[in-house]
């Protein structure tokens, strides 16, 4: 069977049953349907079994197996029952947590998920890359990734990065033409393959295979699933269980030796460590941070910010520098022509008069050097391509006409980095070639100048008027584009080299206003403590009048160009770093270096980027951040947040978010971790003073993994408090278990405790110690369910009410519920072991199980005054 590669052209499209147009709106779902979605299957993926025997792996969960088979061989058959049944639970929550994590995940790609260009039915548009079938016609340029395997039909100097599929890193160059014989995949070059990412040029392409039928398709289902990364703080929580493990097993060892050294029997002992096992253990916390750092992501991609990797969630609040692109970030990137000087006068774009030839000339130029269309009122392709567009709409030039009959004979497309963009097109009949872009590029490759008088040599003076005038625009924030042409001779081949000897035209200078969210957002990023250096493609001036606007670029601030950050040594970057703020004319190369340097003096940076030189310098920066919308596929890939509205004022509000989640969490771990420590203080207490255990471990369980996680929860999703952005960023260095934090641990721990063994002392002056037990059971319980409120924020419950956060007293009224359950019903009585309390001893509990709390809060009330 001959291969596609092997075909002409023309005979795949006959194949295929596709014509110039592509394929119609209804033979494509009818084949959507027969041939299913272009997705790929995952590769090999963890059971849900293997996930659930994973969990048993753990260290802490080993101690509780040990727990039970004690508990069993204390004649405590019930506490073993319930300890097993915990530990099954737990595995299956860790499972189902897993699952939905993953879930999560994979509907955040999907959220982020490539989109392609096609041509159905005619007409230019653009689908989810899900949606394309076999005999698409595929719309390829710089930037783009290729979603299905296709035969070129037309190539305008396309080169790929097939390095996913071939391990090859170096771009190919694609043709269109024929190929013979048996090649391999890397040597079909009118071929283009799913999962590679177009590196420059152009094509258009029929898709051939979609879907597990394409070539990466065929090693998808042999490529293990990629590793599940943990994020910096799950490795140090990580640290910190098999840390705990160790500790508490040699606390366990000497709790038993003394009770041994006490003459206390044997299984008694054992049940002492046991319970202190248990009371360690904080069998709920590497769930609860699971949960809510999910909730946090989901909070994000709500708000726009789509983040691809969790690491992004912490490191956002650590963000102290962010590098954003000018435009579409922070401006509105809805340009519109201003001014047209031409002929050393300044037009309006009204003023535009076909009549005159050099007028007829820039308007062909502005029409043919752009690859732009509007469809149904809206504009496809690049903005400042599209302006140009609309500008040519308000003469009575029909643009879709000319570009009909005008066949485009070649080009070479626009990059940021050359600045130009050159087609060549037979103008009455003469090849010629038009460019566009950048005026500090064009205009020394010019020769002439064209006015209605005539074609004269350029002079000295004409260079130094039209410099002025580009600075006089620019200064004014505007965006200028310089025009030119040359007639060439029938064979001129249009190259990187012979873009030189021009006529210049004109300059057409249009507005990109500033988003109106910006500048509230870089003012909360001043305020947060966060540096907005601005750096852009666009001219120097121009980017400095805009970044002016904005309140990026401030009294003594400096603007340097590409250029001049080549020129500066690495020493001379230090000493200016901090006074730049706005790069102008850069190259993907100097991005590196910026992020480079901020790094070095020791900050967090985010880097946003669209283009698919970006992609370096987005892995390079803390925090790669991908536009959605105009961002090419290449940068998207390389990024850990995606902006869905591409606007800079979201990256503020992920920085908010990202700050709030970890604050949550941390605020999660001091609640399980401070009770928890009551838990082991007050076993230690017992057992030094030889009184007999208070808590049985179900008792332990119970709190930890019922009572302990809804408040827990509840604090994760405690919302954004007003100063969070006035403070600092968190230095990434600090981890959370610092000392400040163990020692908070420590004394709100100590309290508690304090106060359960106030009730367990009151319990076993009573003279029953299953009475004292309850009783401390109870108190204990009760007091973490109050100390919920506490740690929710460092300020005072009265300064942030409960009205911001229902949740935390829905926690409360739950772990009250469940506490009585077990209090008042008899069969849960037996199993929990708890004896039956009178209504004084109830009292007691209460009031000992508030005690802590208030003094805490009075603590946050008296520090909160002392601040004030
Ligand atoms: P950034 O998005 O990084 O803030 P930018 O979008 O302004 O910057 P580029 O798109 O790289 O930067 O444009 C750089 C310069 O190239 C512009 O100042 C303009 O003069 C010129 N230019 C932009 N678009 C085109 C185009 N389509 N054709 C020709 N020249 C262009």
């Amino acid at each position: 069977m001959m291969m596609w590669y092997q075909k002409k052209g023309d005979q795949v499209l006959k194949e295929l049953g596709v014509s110039d147009e592509g394929l119609t709106a209804a033979k494509a779902s009818e084949v959507l349907k027969e041939k299913g979605e272009n997705v790929l299957l995952e590769g090999r993926k963890k059971s849900a079994v293997q996930v659930f025997f994973e969990q048993f792996k753990d260290l802490l969960v080993v101690i509780l197996i040990a727990a039970a088979i004690i508990s069993m061989f204390s004649g405590n058959v019930e506490s073993t029952i319930v300890i097993v049944a915990v530990i099954i639970l737990n595995a299956i929550l860790g499972t189902v947590q897993h699952e939905k994590a993953q879930k999560s995940l994979e509907s955040l790609k999907s959220l982020s998920s490539p989109s392609a260009k096609v041509i159905r039915d005619g007409q230019k548009i653009e689908i989810d890359s899900r949606e394309v079938v076999p005999g698409d016609l595929l719309l390829l340029e710089a930037g783009d990734m290729v979603v299905a395997d296709g035969r070129i039909l037309h190539n305008y100097s396309l080169q790929v990065n097939e390095s996913s599929l071939t391990g090859e890193s170096t771009n190919v160059e694609k043709s269109e033409e024929i190929l013979k014989g048996e090649l391999p995949l890397g040597d079909r070059v009118n071929m283009v393959y799913s999962g590679s990412l177009v590196t420059y040029g152009r094509a258009e392409a029929v898709v051939t295979e979609t879907g597990m039928q394409t070539e990466m398709g065929k090693i998808a289902s042999l490529m293990n699933a990629t590793q599940e990364k943990k994020t910096p703080l799950q490795v140090s929580l990580d640290n910190f269980s098999s840390k705990l493990a160790i500790v508490i097993m040699i606390i366990c060892g000497v709790v038993f030796a003394l009770s041994l050294y006490r003459r206390m029997p044997i299984l008694d002992s054992l049940m002492f460590a046991v319970a202190l096992a248990v009371a360690a253990i904080p069998e709920a916390l590497s769930s609860i941070v699971t949960i809510v750092q999910a909730m946090g992501t989901q909070k994000m991609a709500r708000e726009n910010a789509v983040i691809k990797e969790l690491k992004a969630v912490e490191s956002l609040g650590c963000v102290s520098v962010i590098c954003s692109d000018k435009t579409g970030t922070l401006t509105q990137n809805k340009m519109t022509v201003q001014k047209i000087f031409i002929d050393g006068q300044i037009l309006n774009p009204e003023q535009l008069d076909l009549h005159n030839q050099l007028h007829r000339y820039i308007l062909y130029n502005a029409i043919l050097t752009n690859d732009s269309a509007i469809v149904d009122g809206k504009g496809i392709g690049d903005p400042t391509e599209f302006a140009l567009l609309e500008m040519a709409r308000k003469t009575s030039v029909d643009d879709e006409i000319m570009r009909e009959m005008m066949k485009r004979m070649e080009e070479i497309p626009f990059d940021s980095e050359r600045k130009l963009m050159s087609t060549k097109y037979a103008l009455h009949g003469v090849p010629t070639v038009l460019t566009k872009g950048a005026v500090d590029v064009l205009l020394p490759r010019t020769t002439h100048i064209r006015t209605t008088d005539g074609i004269f040599e350029m002079t000295d003076a004409d260079r130094s008027r039209i410099t002025e005038q580009n600075m006089e625009f620019s200064s004014q924030g505007l965006r200028v584009l310089a025009f030119g042409y040359k007639e060439v001779e029938e064979d001129h081949v249009l190259s990187l080299e012979s873009e030189n000897g021009y006529t210049f035209l004109g300059l057409i200078a249009m507005v990109d206003p500033p988003r109106t969210e910006s500048i509230r957002a870089v003012a909360d990023a001043k305020r947060a403590g966060i540096r907005t250096v601005m750096i852009t493609g666009d001219h120097k001036v121009t980017a400095a009048a805009i970044a002016r606007q904005i309140g990026i670029f401030e009294q003594g601030d400096l603007a340097v160009t590409g250029t001049e950050l080549d020129a500066m040594t690495e020493e001379e970057l230090d000493r200016d770093i901090q006074k730049i703020s706005v790069y102008a004319r850069v190259s993907p190369e100097n991005k590196i270096r910026i992020v480079d340097a901020w790094q070095r003096r020791g900050n967090i940076v985010s880097m946003t980027g669209d283009g698919v030189n970006d992609a370096p310098a987005l892995k390079k920066a803390d925090i790669g951040v991908a536009m959605g919308i105009t961002g090419t596929e290449v940068s998207k890939d390389a990024a850990s947040m995606v902006l869905t509205d591409d606007n800079f004022a979201t990256i503020i509000k992920a920085v908010a978010n990202g700050r709030n989640v970890y604050r949550n969490i941390k605020n999660a771990i001091k609640f399980l971790l401070s009770g928890n420590m009551a838990g082991i203080l007050s076993v230690l207490y017992t057992s030094i003073m030889g009184l007999p255990v208070p808590f049985a471990p179900v008792h332990l369980l119970f709190i930890n993994l019922l009572t302990d996680s809804m408040p827990a929860i509840a604090i994760g999703m405690e919302p954004a408090e007003k100063n969070l952005l006035s403070q600092k960023p968190r230095d990434p260095k600090t981890g959370i278990l610092t000392k400040d934090f163990m020692l908070s641990l420590l004394v709100q721990g100590g309290l508690i405790a304090v106060c359960t063994m106030a009730a367990f002392t009151v319990g076993l002056r009573g003279g029953d110690a299953a009475v004292a037990s309850t009783m401390a059971f109870c108190t204990l319980t009760l007091a973490r369910l109050f100390h919920g409120f506490n740690c929710r924020s460092d300020q005072s419950i009265f300064k942030i009410g409960f009205r911001r956060n229902w949740y935390s007293l829905g926690a409360f009224a739950a772990g009250v519920a469940l506490l009585s359950l077990v209090m008042f019903v008899p069969f849960l009585k037996r199993i929990f072991s708890v004896a039956t309390l009178t209504g004084h001893q109830i009292g007691i509990v209460y009031l000992l199980a508030v005690v802590p709390t208030v003094l805490i809060q009075l603590v946050k009330i008296i520090k909160g005054a002392v601040n004030l």
